[in-house]
């Protein structure tokens, strides 16, 4: 996968993917990482790229002019073409052909202007929210350029050339870096190599699993099964695709200062283990986060 971050503080974003686990993935070249600074594509002899709202009000609007050219310049892969931004119709086959011994693309800007392997990111509180679901869809594609905005965000019509619009939470934060951040990594962990174990990701928070089938591979009885469902409460349909928070975890030392760690984990029981972890994220979830059961 190829991501493109806009920000006007790419150190940011080159920082946190150099470090730990996205960083090795980077040097193993699982992704590759691009930041592009719209200030230096802005035609304004200060290098300004932001301005005062029509019409009146607070705060500096992002203008279109930086925002737009760089993103013209971010080149676009795709599986059988190679193609450029929409605005830049002036596009230069010799230059894309150097990119790789992929066909140029023979889209128009008329035409839907990009291939479904592409999606161009404006971070946002007004955007979808970010799930666990959307960044494992993110991890299809072949390439994600995400803008960041900062001040009071983008001038409509850079929103206007995006594929979707991406919000972290109903909160706001002063700069869209975290945001693209917390895409690029929710997204990574989902390509195959870049977490060590691929098993964690399915262990994890918000995976949809079926929890009958799991049941029935550990050879639950009939009559395990039926007091499993009268104690936690759940349905032999509703086992067929849950999504839970995750169980609580313990390390060594079994016994720290008195606290002792539940006696099933210790048992080396795969059967009793699954179903104690399943029936404390069950727990867990309906104590934290309801609206998943529903
Ligand atoms: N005026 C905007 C509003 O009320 O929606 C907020 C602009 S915010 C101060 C500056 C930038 O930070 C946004 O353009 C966006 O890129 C990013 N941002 C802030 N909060 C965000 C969130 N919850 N999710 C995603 N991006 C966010």
């Amino acid at each position: 996968m190829r991501i493109d971050v806009l920000s006007l503080f790419p150190e940011i974003i080159e920082n946190y993917c150099q470090t730990s686990i996205l960083g090795l993935a980077l040097k193993q070249n699982l992704y590759q990482l691009n930041t592009h600074n719209p200030r230096d594509y802005s035609k304004d002899k200060h290098h300004k790229v932001d301005d005062t709202p029509y019409g009146g009000g607070a705060g500096m609007v992002l203008a279109p002019q930086p925002f737009l050219d760089c993103l013209g310049e971010v080149t676009v892969m795709s599986d059988n073409c190679v193609t450029r931004a929409p605005q830049d119709p002036q596009l230069q086959l010799s230059k894309l052909r150097s990119f790789g011994t992929r066909k140029p693309c023979s889209r128009t800007p008329q035409q839907a202007p990009y291939p479904e392997t592409l999606e161009i990111i404006i971070t946002s509180p007004s955007g979808q929210p970010l799930t666990q679901e959307l960044a494992r869809e993110l991890s299809t594609k072949k390439q994600l350029v995400i803008l960041c905005g900062r001040y009071e965000g983008f001038d409509q019509r850079i929103r206007d050339k995006a594929t979707m619009e991406i919000s972290i939470g109903d909160y706001v934060l002063t700069g869209g870096e975290l945001a693209a951040l917390s895409i690029i990594d929710a997204t990574l962990r989902h390509i195959p190599g870049v977490l060590g174990d691929p098993q964690s990701l399915e262990d994890e928070s918000f995976s949809k699993l079926n929890y009958l089938e799991k049941l029935k591979e550990l050879q639950v009885s009939k009559k395990e099964m039926l007091s499993f469902l009268e104690e936690t409460g759940i349905s032999r349909e509703e086992l067929e695709e849950l999504q839970l928070l995750e169980h609580p975890h313990y390390t060594r030392p079994a016994d720290f200062r008195g606290d002792r760690v539940p006696e099933v984990l210790e048992s080396g029981n795969h059967k009793k283990i699954f179903m104690w972890r399943l029936a404390e994220a069950i727990k867990l979830t309906r104590l934290k986060r309801g609206d998943l059961l529903n």
